[in-house]
């Protein structure tokens, strides 16, 4: 009963793909390719999974789609396992950049190709390609949005803000913060905006594994330390779950209750509850990057090496993981905020006006 049923679906899911997409040359073979994701926790891994996957399918490829749960141990394990069952292509966004090393020196010396999604590899010459967004350029629109809905440039302020910054072991999280305080700095010295914290750099305001709970509890802490008589206007977030829980922080606290105006908060990933929120008028602005362009940019690369070329990239000086500089194709990503929320991901078919109600 089951080989049946197994072979109806194979055979419908393969008369169906076929319809779907023209079989490319490099089908024939239908290697199988491994698909490393970070965590289940945050809504826009689990869409990156599903895209990468469905377009290789279509292409004819077998994917291993695999979610580690955002442990180091079980994503080593996870990628050692798809060694073990012969993958010929890598596609790992990695827990932590810097401990897969090892593993991958493996990979390396059984051919097999390493596509770094999303996050830098570091650490290891055994990374041949990197798919991403212009991670500096996030952080130049999260800060943007936070100068544009305080007024910075006509004048107005002085305004405090509390920095917060994504996990330290993501090489992604300095790029997001470095980006923003490209922004920002000027306005800190001209003392137009004031950390009463005085907590600036990595070292001070990193969250470890984008962990929105580590976020609101040093939130609460601020609040009660730094804010007992004065009104906090702004905070830098560099993830649409962290800027959640600022604003349940806050929210804690009083602000957008009675007179008390909640505070400009940047976020990232246009997740939906994030953008509900915006749309609520209450978080300010996301950032959106498609996961659709970013997995297209992956499979683009995966069908290059397949086929024997060099995939198109378009950046080879940013992205030195220590050993070696990282080929890479960057994406653009969009500042989404309540004025252009539907143009930027209902028109563009991200969401639904109903996912969105
Ligand atoms: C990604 C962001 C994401 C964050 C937390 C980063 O590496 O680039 O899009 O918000 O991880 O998941």
């Amino acid at each position: 009963m089951f080989g049946t049923w197994s072979f109806l679906r194979f055979t419908f899911g393969a008369a169906l793909l076929g319809c779907l997409a023209a079989p490319s040359a490099q089908a024939a073979g239908g290697d199988p390719i491994g698909v490393a994701m970070p965590t289940k926790s945050s809504q826009r891994w689990i869409d990156d999974g599903n895209n990468i996957v469905k377009l290789l399918w279509a292409k004819g490829y077998k994917p291993d789609l695999q979610y580690a749960d955002d442990d180091i141990p079980t994503q080593l394990a996870q990628i050692e396992n798809m060694l073990t069952k012969g993958v010929k292509i890598l596609v790992i966004a990695s827990i932590d950049g810097t401990t897969l090393s090892d593993v991958l020196a493996k990979a390396g010396e059984r051919g097999v190709k390493v596509i770094a999604y999303d996050r830098l590899i570091k650490g290891t010459p055994n990374v041949d390609y990197y798919a991403t967004f212009d991670n500096y350029i996030v952080g130049v629109q999260q800060a943007t949005s936070i100068v544009d809905a305080l007024g910075l440039k006509e004048g107005k302020g002085p305004f405090n803000i509390e920095l917060f910054g994504g996990s330290p072991d993501d090489n992604n999280a300095y790029f997001f913060y470095d980006g923003a305080l490209s922004v920002l700095k000027p306005y800190i010295d001209s003392r137009k905006l004031v950390v009463r914290s005085g907590q600036f750099g990595m070292d001070k305001v990193s969250t470890l594994r984008w962990d929105p709970a580590t976020a609101q509890a040093r939130m609460d802490n601020l609040l009660s330390a730094f804010y007992g008589n004065a009104h906090l206007d702004a905070v830098l977030s560099p993830y649409d779950g962290i800027s959640t829980a600022i604003i349940s922080s806050v929210k804690g606290v009083g602000y957008g209750s009675g007179t008390v105006k909640l505070p400009v908060v940047s976020g990232q990933d246009a997740e939906l509850q994030a953008v509900k929120s915006i749309i609520a008028g209450e978080q300010t602005a996301t950032i959106f990057k498609d996961t659709r362009e970013l997995a297209k940019v992956t499979v683009a690369m995966i069908d290059a090496i397949e086929g024997g070329h060099r995939p198109e990239i378009n950046d080879d000086k940013t992205y030195d993981n220590g050993k070696k500089v990282v080929p890479s194709y960057l994406l653009t990503p969009v500042i989404v905020t309540k004025a252009n929320w539907k143009p930027a991901l209902v028109d563009s078919g991200y969401y639904t006006l109903d996912q969105l109600r």
